[in-house]
């Protein structure tokens, strides 16, 4: 770690930062008093702490902006899982890449955290910093050109790791190209779902999203503005994938891209066996027959978590032939008798279908309670056993407005980032239990988070791993135990890439 005592070098030239926020310019770092000092020399609100009037580093010019007034500071020192809050000293809104190069080597220089956010919907203060630097990539969003390979159908697309799904999908369907893999809900930024996996229905078939990149830009913890893929310095390409922000701040991203489908059809089919749904589930990963397949479970009146839905969508032409629904549901053991759902939908209206049930949360004021989430990886051979005990455990609780339970398959073969911990089974499980909670009621929350430790421990125990986006307090052991064998790759990597241990701290990877 550098000595923070150590007084910075004067750097050549004093400037106030463009576009500042009027009572907020950052001009200046305080490296005695630790704080960030304003264009009329008080120190920044953020921090309330007194400057001694010691030498200051002034802040190098940006493109963008550095701004620590209250309002914006604790919005980053919240998520979507309003539960935890850190309060960072300044935010970097970017203007350009070299500001992000700028201050990661002025944060070195001067011993300050750094942690990326994209949108902040991690739900355990991953994406936040206690007193340090907050880069917000929202600003850096630029997406394409998109280059369609031409008669193959596929393509590739840059964007900057600020930009939403939503948004990256809106510019390759107008090439009818698509990302092959999304996550359930598109408002997430690139580089944010790019640093945990990106799982999603279609991963069964293409991998997580980090299985379709086919080269990265990143900024080291060091302060290097880095190219990456497989085959270019590929230990770096392989601790950021999935790498959780630990060695580097993603700016760019080369995505692969497969023709789009116009329509898709859509099928909820719903089952009364868990084993003989998840059996099912299973038979349509390996077949390969759907684009798309994902599972919820539902309580019945009692609250039992008895009822199953197979949510399985087959992708139409030109990504795939002409659906036939007596063909695609061949074999299937779903129960007839109950709610069955079969329908043809426009492909953006399928990827975006939660925006509106997000819209409703939104104005009913529910968006903003605490999400402490639960998203285990179950080994495929005990699925059935230990999704029972899991939901077993849960049962008569109410998940709460818009929480739910998933439950569904992915298949190891396809699944090739060495960061994205898999249980080493041929046909994983991902379940995730959503849960939405009053944040008023904070012990309830915590309770729930330690319930969530748990139930992490009896998946850990019979060799399962956690999808790391939820809320479970991971000890330094745990996390090892998680990374298993590319443990000690990836804290070379993070020796090498970030030496400083500066990157991404609320995720406690590599600081207690
Ligand atoms: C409603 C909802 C639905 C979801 N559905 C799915 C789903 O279907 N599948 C799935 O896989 N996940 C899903 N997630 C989880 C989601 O993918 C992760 O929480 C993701 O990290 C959120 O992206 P973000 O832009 O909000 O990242 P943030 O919360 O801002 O950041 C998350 C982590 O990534 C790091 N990070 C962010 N940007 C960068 C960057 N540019 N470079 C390096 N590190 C960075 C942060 O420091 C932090 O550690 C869902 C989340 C929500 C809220």
């Amino acid at each position: 770690m550098p000595d923070r005592h150590r007084l910075p070098q004067p750097l050549n030239r004093r400037t106030a930062l463009h576009g500042l926020a009027a009572g907020a310019a950052v001009i200046a770092f305080d490296p005695l008093a630790r704080t960030w000092v304003t264009a009329a020399g008080h120190p920044a609100p953020a921090t309330g702490r007194t400057t001694t009037g010691g030498p200051f580093a002034d802040v190098p010019p940006l493109d963008g902006t550095l701004v620590t007034d209250p309002a914006a500071l604790a919005a980053d020192a919240d998520d979507f899982g309003h539960s935890v809050h850190r309060t960072p000293a300044a935010i970097l809104r970017p203007g350009s890449v070299a500001d992000v190069v700028t201050m990661i080597r002025f944060c070195n220089d001067q011993g300050i955290q750094v942690a990326a956010r994209g949108q902040g919907h991690a739900t355990n203060g991953q994406a936040q910093v206690d007193g340090g630097l907050i880069v917000e990539t929202a600003t850096l969003n630029a997406i394409g050109p998109v280059r369609a390979q031409q008669g193959a159908g596929t393509g590739t697309v840059t964007v900057q790791a600020g930009a939403v799904w939503s948004a990256v999908v809106h510019a390759t369907l107008a090439q009818g190209l698509t990302p092959p893999v999304f996550t359930d809900y598109l408002e997430l930024s690139v580089g944010g779902t790019l640093s945990v996996g990106g799982l999603g229905g279609q991963t069964h078939l293409y991998g997580a999203q980090v299985d379709n990149v086919t080269q990265l830009q990143v900024v080291t913890g060091a302060g290097e503005l880095l190219t990456c893929s497989a085959t270019r310095r590929p230990d770096l390409f392989r601790a950021v994938l999935a790498g959780l922000g630990q060695c580097a701040v993603i700016v760019s991203a080369t995505l692969r891209l497969v023709t789009a489908p116009v329509t898709v059809r859509h099928f909820l089919l719903p089952y009364t066996d868990l084993a003989t749904f998840l059996d099912d589930q299973r038979l349509l990963a390996e077949d390969d027959r759907f684009a798309y397949v994902e599972g919820e479970v539902v309580p019945d009146a009692a609250g039992a978590f008895t009822g199953y839905v197979l949510e399985a969508v087959a992708y139409g032409p030109p990504a795939g032939p002409e659906p036939d629904d007596t063909a695609l549901l061949a074999g299937l053991r779903y129960d007839t008798s109950g709610a069955v759902t079969a329908e043809t939908l426009d492909y953006f209206d399928f990827l975006n279908r939660l925006a509106a049930g997000v819209a409703a949360l939104e104005q009913a004021g529910l968006w903003s309670w605490a999400h402490p989430w639960l998203n285990l990886l179950l080994p495929g051979d005990s699925a059935a056993t230990l999704a029972r005990t899991l939901l077993d455990g849960i049962a008569g609780q109410d998940t709460g407005p818009g929480g739910v339970v998933l439950i569904y398959p992915l298949v190891s073969d396809r699944l090739r980032t060495p960061l994205l911990r898999m249980p080493a089974d041929p046909v994983p499980y991902l379940l995730a239990v959503l849960w939405t909670m009053d944040p008023a009621d904070q012990a309830a929350v915590q309770a729930r988070a330690a319930a969530n430790a748990a139930a992490y421990e009896t998946v850990r125990v019979a060799g399962g791993t956690q999808y790391p986006v939820g809320t479970i307090a991971m000890s330094p052991a745990d996390w090892r135990a998680q990374y298993g064998r590319s443990w000690p790759e990836f804290a070379a990597a993070k020796q090498r890439y970030d030496p400083n241990r500066l990157l991404a701290p609320g995720q406690h990877v590599f600081t207690p």
